[in-house]
């Protein structure tokens, strides 16, 4: 028995001209993120992406692989057949063995697609019911909360068996809303953010600031993994991680203390617009939520926002602690996230950080400190890390 992966495209449907930029990007995560899991074709008709296998694969692992791929609304696994009603009578009672023996009630849906099949779609409603009550004796039909749906999709170039469309990602595809640079730290709510937006078509780059020996290699090591659970949504993602300990120690040595952690916000900024710029990037992206900590006041944000030469998304600011723990539960970056080791914002903390920073003065402590200087080195010293 032969089975595919029938794509319902969703919000890509409605963009006009743009469609077929859109499709085409949607085909190829389509066809990187099944790499690896074995051979297929990828093709496109009646609005449905058809994937269908060439070589020997894991149906389950392709569809959990399919489930995360942005800009898929739903999607199904199909049983294919020619289109027969021969064809589709050998293989319904079968293909859906499992699912009807231990089922109480069913129902037939038909969606009949090529107006040239001989039976129309309550035909073949009926005459499949018919074939799976003979089958299945201890079935009934309830043809409004049916235990399992099957259902019958006759198309231009072949026949379909499935049990009814799953919930695809949703979203935009990845790559059709431009690219950005993700400032991902080892907590929450950065890979939270980076999920977001790549849900919304943006292809990512992702920046780390690490500041050795204060933080450590086990805490690159931890990002890095998170980043991997985020590439199984938003595709292969480059990681720079920037040198940051020489800039720590100057702020720390020749700043006021109660500066420390915005000027030092400020310095990210500062590098990753000329880093996301170099790497193509129009945007960069935080994981900061409104009043979460003393840096991310609207005051403290406005002067983290006059550093950054592009425009900054903050897809959590309006969002609950609560509210973002859900999603990194369920993109499965919680479990990393929570692991106990430092990031370069815990180092040298200030006791008592300015929640209302006057951006004149924070200017000036950061030319008295000379800081400038030392962009283009840690700039030029970034070290790359190709993830997928
Ligand atoms: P959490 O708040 O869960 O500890 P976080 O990632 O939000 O995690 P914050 O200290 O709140 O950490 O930092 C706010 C934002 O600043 C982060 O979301 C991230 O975008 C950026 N950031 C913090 N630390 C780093 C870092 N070491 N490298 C790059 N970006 C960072
Ligand atoms: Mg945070």
């Amino acid at each position: 028995m032969k089975e595919i992966v029938l794509i319902k495209l969703g919000e890509i449907a409605l963009k006009g001209l743009n469609r077929y930029a859109f499709e085409d990007a949607l085909k190829k995560n389509i066809k990187s993120a099944l790499y690896g899991a074995g051979y297929f074709k990828v093709s496109i008709a009646q609005s449905t992406i058809f994937v269908t296998p060439q070589s020997d694969v894991d149906m389950d692992e392709v569809c959990d692989r399919i489930s995360r791929i942005f800009g898929i609304v739903s999607f199904c696994r199909a049983c294919v057949c020619e289109k027969t009603m021969e064809s589709i009578f050998g293989n319904a009672p079968s293909y859906l063995e499992d699912a009807l023996s231990t089922a109480s009630t069913f129902k037939v849906e038909a969606k009949r697609s090529d107006k040239k099949f001989p039976l129309k779609s309550p035909e073949i409603c009926r005459e499949v019911g018919g074939l799976l009550l003979e089958k299945y004796p201890h079935l009934t039909v309830d043809v409004h909360n049916p235990d399992v749906k099957v259902v019958v999709e006759v198309r231009d170039f072949g026949a379909y068996i499935h049990a009814g469309n799953l919930k695809g990602a949703g979203g935009i595809p990845v790559g059709t809303g431009g690219n950005a640079a993700i400032l991902i730290s080892g907590g929450i709510d950065s890979p939270v953010a980076a999920y977001m937006m790549a849900k919304r078509g943006v292809k990512l780059t992702a920046i780390h600031f690490a500041s050795p020996p204060y933080t450590s290699e086990r805490a690159e090591d931890k990002v890095e993994r998170l980043l991997r659970k985020v590439c199984r949504f938003a595709g292969p993602i480059t990681m720079l991680t920037v040198p940051f300990t020489k800039i720590q120690e100057t702020i720390k040595d020749q700043c006021p203390e109660e500066l420390f952690t915005i000027i030092m916000r400020r310095m990210m900024m500062k590098i990753s617009s000329l880093i996301a710029e170099k790497y193509e990037c129009a945007a960069l992206i935080t994981g900061e939520s409104l009043g979460q900590v003393a840096s991310q006041t609207i005051h403290a944000i406005a002067c983290t926002d006059d550093a950054a030469d592009m425009p900054v998304f903050r897809p959590l600011i309006g969002m609950d602690k609560e509210e973002i723990i859900q999603i990194s539960r369920k993109i499965d970056t919680f479990d990393i996230s929570i692991e106990p080791f430092e990031d370069c914002c815990t180092v040298f903390t200030p006791k008592h950080p300015r929640t209302r920073p006057v951006l004149k003065f924070v200017r000036y402590a950061e030319e008295d400190a000379h800081l400038y200087d030392l962009i283009e080195d840690a700039v030029e010293n970034v070290k790359i890390t190709e993830l997928r």
